[in-house]
């Protein structure tokens, strides 16, 4: 505690006995910023803010010359502190520290207005306004820069593995590039199977690949991969610890069946699950099968689907009525355990990928489509099913009421999708245009003289070779409708469906009798996610969607460092881009690793010892766990901050009762002098 101590007294020395220099750097952005303030008037005004030697102005302050005038500005003018006045930190924070730290200054001392985003693009239509707002912006900086402390980065190993979690395309394209790469790593898959929705799949748009035949070599590469440790049916139970050091509780489920490894380990000589399959016939269990979207029996003990890697048959606990007919059929084998219970498990890992997939928007809360209400209404992963060779009818389109082929089809579009009504879903699907494409060629492909009607808002064909695929189903047959079906009804007798709609080229009401309705159902976020992203702390958008640490800038970053993201749980997007953001999360995650070490932001908590009661409220408090009570010297208890673990939210500092928190770089006389430069004003 004694470092802490004399550090902290240290400190607010630096901060109340420098005389400050600080230059000012105002950024036209073009006509971002230029076009609405008056530039000149600000730094005229910048100039008479106390502690400012030097003010001007720039084009562009990120552009090499902008940054080089203000490494020469803190050289030829002694400045202890700069100031840029431009856009968000969350752009170019790092920009102007660089530039900071260039001319000779510790890079902490430099603070950023903000006067773009929120000054000039939210008050375009008040130059005098903003202009004014831009001072304010320019003075409560130059308050806080007076006052800023040199602080050193903490610097952290990094534990050589890393995790990827849901071994989807993306998670499977992840681990693979991070075992690649030479990094250990944990693929976690809640399912038994790796594979996720990807194998639900018949084909792919708009090259019409067997969805199988391009999943399932990489499927059998991530099974064979030496550094994959492949962990099907685990989930992640905690969480602890921060970028290179991430202690992750895993629970593996019991799923009553030992591989043959586990078998070994238990001294089970050559026994352990070969997948023979002759337990499940006896099994006198049936349920539906959620991998053929309930459209086939599955028994209590089961093979997830034909081709799951690994091949490992799974017991449904919450079905299962331990007959033990399963146990004498494996026989010799003895890979049966009805007494299995669920373990835990610790790993260590430097970084994570997040791939956590999605599922289909529950499309009968549209009551007005009458999915569940009809039976020939199927939303468009049952229509997969349907189609797919391996499916339920072995890849023969058939009406769910009778088994009959149907001769008319209705597409729905954007169902669930761009909705305000609040029922539904109010972004795009973005892949759902070009599936009920690929879907209408397979139902051409499939039964002559079929017609596919498609119902759409827009046709987003937004990709490679895309809009060439839309020209094709056009010239195949398909009829396309543009307007949004406002209901459907069932013909009693015929089991046949009346859709509803406006054809809004044409403009008039359409009522089209169809055999048989699929509905492109919007996408959700899977129905872990929440739960999982709060285990690692990141952050989520209004959909429930993994925010990404910045759109254009971090996109495969996430709110918290050392987490990244793959794949449709970021966001609705397409297998190639996918793949691609799989690739691009993993190269993000094996950096830290290879490095080996990564510096954390210096804005830990600090405890004034001094000050300290011991009363321990703060230490709850933390929403990171990095406070903890400890003995002090001389009797008592005095509140120690693990810094590693404190990511500055300034939660302990706000609360402690006796002022006994100094939070580094948002200290409270820092924060007193922009309060008071705000209001009091302070021109000289
Ligand atoms: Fe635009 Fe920011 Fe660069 Fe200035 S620093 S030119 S405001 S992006
Ligand atoms: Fe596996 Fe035994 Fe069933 Fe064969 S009988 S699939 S070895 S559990
Ligand atoms: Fe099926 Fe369970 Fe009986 Fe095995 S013990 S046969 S899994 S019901
Ligand atoms: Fe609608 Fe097409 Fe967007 Fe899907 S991708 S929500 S069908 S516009
Ligand atoms: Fe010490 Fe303040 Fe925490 Fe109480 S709340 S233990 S006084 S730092
Ligand atoms: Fe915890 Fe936030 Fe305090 Fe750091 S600043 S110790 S993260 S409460």
């Amino acid at each position: 505690m004694a470092d802490t101590k004399s550090k902290v007294k240290e400190t607010k020395a630096k901060v109340t006995d420098q005389k400050p220099r600080i230059g000012v750097f105002v950024c036209h952005c073009g006509t971002n910023i230029a076009g609405v303030v008056d530039v000149k008037a600000i730094i005229e005004y910048a100039k008479t803010v106390p502690n400012v030697v030097h003010a001007e102005d720039y084009q562009y302050v990120c552009s090499t010359p902008g940054q080089k005038k203000i490494t020469d500005a803190i050289k030829e003018k002694n400045l202890t502190g700069t100031v840029v006045a431009a856009c968000s930190p969350r752009l170019h924070e790092p920009t102007f520290r660089r530039a900071t730290k260039e001319g000779g200054l510790n890079p902490f001392r430099f603070e950023m207005a903000n006067i773009r985003e929120q000054g000039t693009w939210v008050h375009m239509h008040d130059p005098a306004g903003a202009t004014e707002k831009a001072k304010d912006a320019i003075r409560i900086a130059v308050a806080k820069a007076s006052l800023l402390e040199d602080l050193t980065p903490k610097s952290v190993a990094v534990e050589h593995a890393a995790m990827v979690v849901g071994a989807g395309i993306a998670g499977m394209q992840a681990a693979l590039d991070l075992a690649n790469a030479g990094i250990k790593t944990y693929l976690v898959e809640k399912l038994p199977s790796i594979g996720g929705r990807m194998s639900q799949l018949d084909k792919t748009f708009p090259t019409l690949d067997c969805s199988q035949c391009i999943l399932t070599p990489k499927m059998v590469d991530v099974g064979r991969a030496e550094n994959i440790e492949l962990l099907t049916y685990h989930e992640v139970d905690a969480v602890e610890g921060f970028i290179g050091n991430f202690d992750v509780t895993l629970r593996k489920k019991a799923n009553g069946v030992l591989s043959m490894a586990e078998a070994e380990a238990k001294g089970i000589s050559g026994g352990g699950c070969n997948g023979c399959g002759d337990c499940e016939p006896v099994c006198p269990v049936i349920k539906p099968n959620p991998f053929e979207m309930g459209m086939k029996p599955r028994k209590a003990i089961y093979i997830y689907h034909p081709q799951v890697v690994p091949l490992l048959y799974t017991i449904d606990f919450d079905s299962c009525i331990k007959c033990g007919l399963c146990v004498t059929a494996c026989g010799e084998k003895k890979a049966i355990d009805l007494e299995m219970k669920d373990e835990l498990r610790k790993v260590k890992v430097g970084t994570v990928v997040l791939a956590l997939g999605y599922d289909m928007f529950p499309v009968e809360n549209k009551r007005e489509w009458g999915y569940k209400q009809f039976d020939n209404v199927v939303n468009s992963l049952e229509l997969e099913r349907l189609i797919c060779a391996s499916g339920p009818t072995a890849g023969h389109l058939i009406r769910p009421s009778d088994g009959q082929t149907p001769k008319r089809v209705a597409f729905v579009l954007c169902a669930g999708s761009r909705d305000n009504t609040g029922i539904g879903k109010p972004y795009c699907s973005r892949f759902c245009c070009m599936y009920s494409l690929k879907h209408a060629h397979q139902i051409i492909e499939k039964i002559p003289g079929v017609i596919p009607y498609i119902f759409y808002m827009d046709i987003r064909s937004f990709g490679k070779m895309y809009e060439e695929f839309y020209y094709r189903i056009q010239d195949e047959g398909a009829k396309f409708i543009r307007g949004r079906v406002a209901n459907i009804l069932e013909d009693p007798v015929t089991k046949n469906l009346h859709v509803y709609a406006e054809d809004t080229m044409l403009n008039r009401p359409i009522d089209l009798e169809v055999d048989m309705v699929v509905l492109a159902a919007a996408v959700q976020p899977a129905a872990d996610t929440d739960r999982t992203r709060k285990l690692f702390g990141v952050s989520c958008s209004q959909d429930g969607w993994l925010l990404e640490a910045h759109p254009k800038l971090n996109p495969c970053g996430t709110t918290t460092a050392g987490v990244f993201v793959a794949g449709v749980c970021q966001g609705p997007k397409d297998i190639p881009d996918t793949v691609a953001q799989a690739e691009g999360a993993a190269s993000a995650a094996s950096i830290p690793i290879h490095i080996g070490k990564v510096e954390l932001e210096p804005y830990f908590a600090q405890c004034i010892e001094e000050k300290c009661a011991g009363c321990g409220m703060c230490v709850n408090l933390c929403p990171y766990s990095a406070l903890s009570l400890v003995d002090k010297e001389g009797g008592g208890k005095v509140m120690q901050v693990t810094e590693a673990k404190c990511k500055g939210c300034g939660t302990c500092g706000g609360f402690c009762p006796g002022g006994a928190i100094w939070m580094q770089h948002f200290a409270t006389p820092q924060v007193i002098a922009q309060i008071d430069a705000f209001l009091l004003g302070g021109a000289k």
